[in-house]
């Protein structure tokens, strides 16, 4: 599967000249939510995905997501293994388990997002799950920003990566594009603007 030609296709591979979140300038940008638009994409994805946990014969109840971006992610992967999909929330910047979802105690879970750059909110929603009962069995996301290492790849954990070492993680493939600091930035010596991801019709 070429998961950056359907990235591409469905224009959620973005080339420009993105701030970060992190404040770090890039020129590449994935719009997950662009790829996810088309549901028959978003299910082939997470069919795929699927297909590599169960060839590493990873056993779970249920899917998690951390909202929003994890949350279509994470139900595709739910129907792929015939499983269960519940989601964490932030509520004053805390990731919490609301809406009446339960964890009961022993319950195997996967943790899944759109993109994993660093895993902050990934482990902040297993976190969530473990503190109630649930044993976490392993990490997946559709893309992987390459700051953690995932199963059949050979890009290295960096130390920013927040996921731990004994619980597999899954991804579908690397993107490991260059980040710049803003006074390192190639594109900003040459006089361009960086602008935030989703603004500018982008
Ligand atoms: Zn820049």
């Amino acid at each position: 599967m070429d998961v950056e030609k359907i990235y591409k296709n469905a224009n959620a591979y973005l080339e420009g000249h993105f701030l970060l979140s992190s404040g770090n300038h890039s020129r590449y940008y994935l719009q997950s939510a662009k790829v996810l638009e088309n549901p028959r994409t978003a299910a082939e994805l997470a069919q795929e995905l699927a297909k590599q946990i169960k060839i590493y014969g990873i056993k779970a109840d249920c899917v998690c997501a951390p909202a929003l971006g994890g949350i279509l992610a994470g139900y595709e992967l739910a129907r792929a293994l015939g499983i269960r999909s519940i989601f964490t929330e932030r509520v004053e910047g805390k990731m919490t388990l609301r809406r009446g979802f339960e964890v009961k105690k022993g319950e195997k879970f996967i943790i899944c997002e759109d993109i994993i750059t660093t895993g902050g909110s990934a482990i902040e929603s297993a976190r969530v799950i473990f503190e109630m009962g649930g044993q976490i069995t392993a990490f997946a996301a559709l893309a992987n920003r390459g700051f953690c290492t995932r199963v059949n790849s050979s890009v290295k954990t960096k130390l920013s990566c927040k996921l731990p070492y004994d619980i597999p993680f899954f991804a579908l493939a690397d993107f490991d594009f260059e980040i710049f600091s803003p006074e390192e930035c190639p594109m900003c010596k040459f006089g361009s603007v960086a602008v935030k991801p989703g603004s500018r019709g982008n």
